[in-house]
């Protein structure tokens, strides 16, 4: 609906993060307008695999690592908060089954047994598994099921976000590509888009690096042979069957890995074979592809978010960079960065400045 009057906030970007953040500013009783050069859930918020992880993009002893015991279990525990919360608002865009992170060699094995005892010590639930189930032994020695995850529909689970955010007022303007800031008249803007490039943010563009996932969809299959979310090698191979039966499957970026730092949204032969045989290995038969497509995530190299007002523009905040991770860290960050907004400081956002990224440059 079109607002009454000037907007305060202007958002571009209408994915996961643009319609949190949008839907958190209008309940606090701000005019707000989000432009999207497609339309709501076009970008990577309505392409991705459907994994709702609990944690950052590292694994949960790294975290602890390079970010300090207290600050990586406040950090998951804030994720699964949010995650709960999401749950609750999105329906049957939802389904809590975990998710299995498996081991593709006994090296990665022992990787995942020091993450699920870092995990188990800091009192979060997950379970380790070895040997796994037949016919997943065949290729993998060992896994940590994480009971908390999640399985999403992600466009699905982002226009219901959009429905709440425009029930609360939100104007939405779509097909609108923002090409200068010049454009935008509210007192502040938030970029929220992840990792396509907006052309909005000077030097910060190109620090979220834009990168490529593809993924194919099968015909359904009769079989039920994934009950949840599955992920190996270090999250290259990604898949999962849906509730009709089809098996979705992403990754093997490192198959062709320079070619997939980009923001073209085409598929490519090297991957699209690689997955196709990937989900033929893990069947033992041929699979009929129905569906090919990539979209664009945005990479930081310290694998953190990048939440906050953007250093040296006036009036503009950041919101993304959350390598991969997106389903729950944009909702979670879209949140938190409307509450910064608001002017209520966020302690968590400390660990997510962007001005940490030109220090680096
Ligand atoms: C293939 C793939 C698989 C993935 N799998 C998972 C997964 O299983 N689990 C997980 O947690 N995460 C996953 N991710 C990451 C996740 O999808 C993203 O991190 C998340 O969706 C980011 O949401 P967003 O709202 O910040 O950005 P997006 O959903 O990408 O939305 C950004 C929007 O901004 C718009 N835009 C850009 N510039 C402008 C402009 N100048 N004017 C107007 N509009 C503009 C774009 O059109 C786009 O729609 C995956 C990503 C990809 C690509």
């Amino acid at each position: 609906m079109p607002l009454e009057g000037p907007p305060d906030v202007e958002i571009v970007g209408a994915g996961i993060t643009g319609c949190s953040a949008a839907h958190t500013l209008a309940e606090a009783g701000l005019r707000v307008r989000v432009h999207e050069a497609r339309k709501v859930a076009e970008g990577a918020s309505g392409r991705n695999g459907g994994f709702a992880l609990r944690g950052g993009a590292m694994p949960y002893d790294r975290a602890r690592e390079w970010l300090g015991a207290d600050r990586a279990r406040d950090y998951w525990a804030l994720t699964e908060r949010y995650l709960r919360s999401l749950a609750d608002l999105v329906g049957d865009a939802l389904r809590p089954v975990g998710s299995l992170r498996l081991a593709a060699d006994t090296e990665e094995r022992d990787e995942l047994r020091f993450e699920y005892d870092a995990l188990r010590e800091d009192g979060f639930e997950a379970e380790w598994r070895e040997p796994v189930e037949p016919p997943l032994d065949r290729r993998f020695p060992a896994a940590i099921f994480h009971p908390t995850d999640a399985a999403v529909q992600p466009a699905r689970m982002t226009r219901r976000l959009a429905e709440r955010a425009a029930a609360s007022g939100v104007e939405f303007v779509q097909h609108h590509r923002v090409k200068s800031l010049e454009e935008l008249d509210a007192d502040r803007v938030l970029v929220a888009t992840d990792g396509y490039p907006s052309g909005l943010l000077g030097e910060f563009e190109g620090l979220i690096v834009p990168t490529r996932g593809q993924m194919i969809a099968t015909a359904p299959i009769s079989e039920k042979l994934f009950a949840c979310p599955h992920y190996g090698r270090h999250g290259f191979d990604y898949w999962q069957q849906l509730e009709d039966g089809r098996l979705t499957a992403g990754g093997f970026r490192d198959t062709d890995l320079t070619s997939e730092f980009t923001a073209d949204e085409w598929v490519t032969p090297t991957i699209q074979e690689a997955l196709e045989e990937f989900l033929a290995g893990l069947l033992g038969r041929p699979v009929e592809v129905t569906h090919r497509w990539a979209g664009i995530f945005g990479l930081v190299l310290d694998f953190l978010p990048v939440v906050g007002p953007a250093a040296g523009h006036e009036r503009v905040w950041i919101c993304g960079g959350y390598s991969g991770h997106g389903n729950v860290l944009a909702f979670m960050c879209g949140d938190l960065v409307a509450r910064a907004m608001l002017g209520d400081t966020q302690p968590e956002l400390s660990l997510f400045d962007p001005a940490r990224l030109l220090a680096t440059a």
